[in-house]
């Protein structure tokens, strides 16, 4: 019998727990070949969260649970739920409904049937959200894509469902800094991507301010292009070469009429603008220097708490 694991991250989302399971035990249903895990990670809630974990997890032994010390982002969750997880299938899914568990028995038939090893997402549109936020979206998916060798699709989620193997592929990438978006794509294999619409919340809010998506963008570039250190490089030629050009341009104009002394302003200007190119420069070499520095320090990507998850060895029931 094969053996779906489905790692849920969950930061304070005791209002949209109870609607996940009842929409996940209505697909567990359908899906009867096939034994369940669901691990919610409780990335450091500071509501009932974890309480009500353990509720689900006496109630049902298929929901099972991490907790946290502190809260340390959701990708750090998504880690923690890969390394727990036992099945020959995993998925990765928000806990808010907005990606449906209805596409689940669709992406393991894909699995089962076609040549791939994983089933992603992405919506197709972005309905719901601030004009503000996709058009931010937009540009930063479309800049990374440029400077980038590793895809990251636009509008991708982190819903997928994977193979044992990829996950293993997946859970080798131990850095501190983590992309999923990158990660899933860095590490290769089949991918097929299923389009769906976008669906609000279903309780709760988002826990994504604008700061946190202009870091997690950062995050994004930093970690999987070293464009922007050659950037820096190549804008320093360019200025150079400027430089020389007017160097010479003052040398022949002086020499033929004299110098009289003006042009103070211009030269302010000048200032400013290197000096601002040059200090641009210095914090693109801090970024990536800032992240060499806490990967140095190998410090672990999460810190459990407590937590009640059956290991591959002992699952009751499994044959
Ligand atoms: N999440 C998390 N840790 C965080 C922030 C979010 O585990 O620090 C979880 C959250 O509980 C949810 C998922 O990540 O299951 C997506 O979060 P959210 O719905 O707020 O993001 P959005 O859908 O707006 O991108
Ligand atoms: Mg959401």
């Amino acid at each position: 019998m094969d053996r779906i694991s489905i790692v849920v991250p969950c930061f304070n989302e005791e209002e949209a727990l109870p609607v996940y399971y009842r929409e996940m035990k209505r697909v567990m249903g359908e899906l009867s070949e096939v034994s369940f895990e669901i691990l919610f990670v409780d990335d450091g809630s500071s509501d009932k969260t974890l309480e009500i974990l353990k509720q689900l997890n006496a109630k049902d032994g298929r929901c099972e649970y991490l907790s946290f010390s502190r809260n340390f982002g959701k990708e750090a969750a998504i880690y923690a739920g890969l390394k727990h997880a036992s099945g020959d299938y995993v998925a990765t899914m928000d806990v808010d409904l907005q990606d449906p568990p209805g596409l689940l028995p669709e992406m393991y038939r894909i699995l089962k049937e076609e040549p791939y090893d994983s089933v992603a997402t992405r919506r197709a549109t972005r309905t719901g959200e601030p004009k503000i936020r996709s058009f931010l979206s937009e540009t930063f998916y479309k800049f990374i894509n440029s400077i980038s060798k590793t895809e990251i699709v636009n509008g991708a989620r982190d819903y997928r469902l994977m193979k044992r193997i990829m996950v293993d592929a997946v859970l080798e990438m131990s850095e501190y800094n983590r992309f999923s978006k990158g990660i899933f794509g860095w590490v290769g294999f089949r991918t097929k991507w299923l389009e769906f619409q976008n669906v609000e919340r279903s309780a709760g809010e988002t826990k994504w301010s604008l700061r946190k998506l202009f870091s997690y963008s950062l995050e994004g570039i930093t970690g999987f292009s070293v464009a922007p250190l050659s950037l820096a490089s190549v804008m320093g030629v360019g200025f150079c070469a400027l430089a020389f050009i007017m160097i010479a341009v003052i040398i022949v104009r002086t020499l033929i009429w004299g110098d009289p002394v003006a042009g103070w302003p211009s030269m302010v200007c000048i200032i400013f603008l290197v000096s601002g190119v040059q200090l641009f420069c210095l914090g693109i070499v801090g970024e990536y220097l800032a992240k060499t520095y806490l990967e140095t320090k190998h410090r672990p990507i999460f810190i459990l708490k407590e937590s009640k998850v059956q290991t591959a060895g002992k699952v009751a029931g499994d044959s």
